[in-house]
């Protein structure tokens, strides 16, 4: 192949946004005939946004709703006004945890308790709860990608220093960390089946809320999808997250191979499967959790809107994090090879 013509190509790229590291990753996309397509932050907007908190056996309630000011004390025998107190202590501590991690289920709840904090009734610095607004300090962070993340928050209650365990993620895990998720299970089950994405927050050994989140599609991906297919190409929907998010952006983009529930160091394993079956695999991803897998695909592109690490591990980076680049990308390399044979 004549090296100028795969330059200009990459050239070409270059003003679309389309950052292609070596002028000899063009000729690798010649035979690709699959794409996988990584769902949050690729497909949607990776920016989730809280709708629900899910007590036990307590109705949806809209968790942006500012706790009602006529409700009587916490205690009181009237079953809205615990169920007030119990989602806010909720999303307060798994915001605290939640704070210190980069996820967007995280920055979702974060923004959420940042909102509804600012806006309920304050006595000079002490919440509706006896908590001393701000206090809450988080010690033992961790997060573990694809599972939560679990962080012992100190709060100033009363006067008194309370501390308390609190992990937020996925049931299974909490599970294996010793937690009960029995009375959650339900609701939980209810808003995946509905689409959405859930999490659980608990303390002290016990699931204490669901946190209902959603994420929307980015404006684009439908269109990008078509395009992807005008071009011969199988999509394929990759993602962590659960079967029923995962079929419900499915159908809204109009894919039907989904593979849903993917740990993050199984995403490359579900690439190779693919290639296994002959396939040639190109891969849209922009997360951590993506970068193994974008390095195993025989082409990788990163969102140019995602992470460092799954920039790195790319061939190729899509700058306007618009998965239509994905299509005009695989089109312009065709049209540069087609003119150097
Ligand atoms: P995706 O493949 O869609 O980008 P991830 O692999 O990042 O998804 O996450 C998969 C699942 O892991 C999430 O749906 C959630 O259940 C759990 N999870 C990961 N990080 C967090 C977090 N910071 N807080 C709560 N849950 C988390
Ligand atoms: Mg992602």
């Amino acid at each position: 192949a004549t090296p100028t013509a795969l330059l200009v190509g990459t050239g070409r790229g270059a003003q679309l946004g389309i950052l292609i590291k070596g002028p000899e990753i063009l000729e690798r996309t010649r035979r690709v005939d699959t794409v996988v397509l990584d769902k949050t932050g690729t497909i949607t907007q990776g920016r989730m946004a809280l709708t629900d908190v899910l007590l036990p056996g307590a109705p949806p309630a809209d968790a942006q709703t500012e706790p009602r000011t006529d409700a009587p004390a916490a205690g009181a025998q009237v079953a809205g006004a615990r169920v007030d107190d119990a989602r806010r202590e909720a999303l307060r501590l798994a915001a605290a945890v939640e704070r210190q991690a980069e996820h967007p289920i995280g920055a979702a709840v974060v923004a959420a308790w940042d909102e509804l904090a600012a806006a309920a009734p304050q006595v000079t610095g002490v919440g509706q709860d006896g908590v001393q607004i701000g206090s809450d300090e988080v010690y033992d962070f961790s997060a573990v990608a694809g599972r939560g993340v679990v962080g012992v928050v100190r709060t100033a209650h009363s006067g008194l220093q309370m501390g308390r365990r609190v992990l937020v993620g996925r049931p299974t895990w909490l599970a294996e960390q010793g937690v009960d998720t029995a009375a959650l299970t339900d609701g939980f089950a209810a808003a995946e089946a509905d689409g959405a994405t859930a999490v659980m927050v608990a303390w002290d050994g016990r699931a204490r809320a669901t946190l209902v989140v959603r994420d929307p599609l980015k404006d684009t991906s439908r269109d990008a999808v078509d395009d992807l297919r005008a071009l011969g190409l199988r999509p394929v929907l990759l993602t962590g997250d659960n079967e029923g998010a995962a079929q419900a952006v499915a159908r809204e983009v109009g894919i039907t191979e989904v593979v849903a529930q993917v740990l993050p160091e199984d995403k490359v394993d579900a690439v190779r499967r693919l290639q296994e079956q002959g396939r040639q695999v190109a891969m849209v991803g922009d997360g951590v959790n993506d970068a193994a897998a974008l390095a195993t695909a025989d082409l990788g592109l990163a969102m140019g809107t995602g992470t460092d690490v799954a920039i790195e591990a790319a061939d190729v980076t899509l700058v306007r994090g618009d998965l239509r680049s994905a299509a005009q990308a695989i089109r312009l390399s065709r049209r540069t090879l087609r003119i150097i044979q």
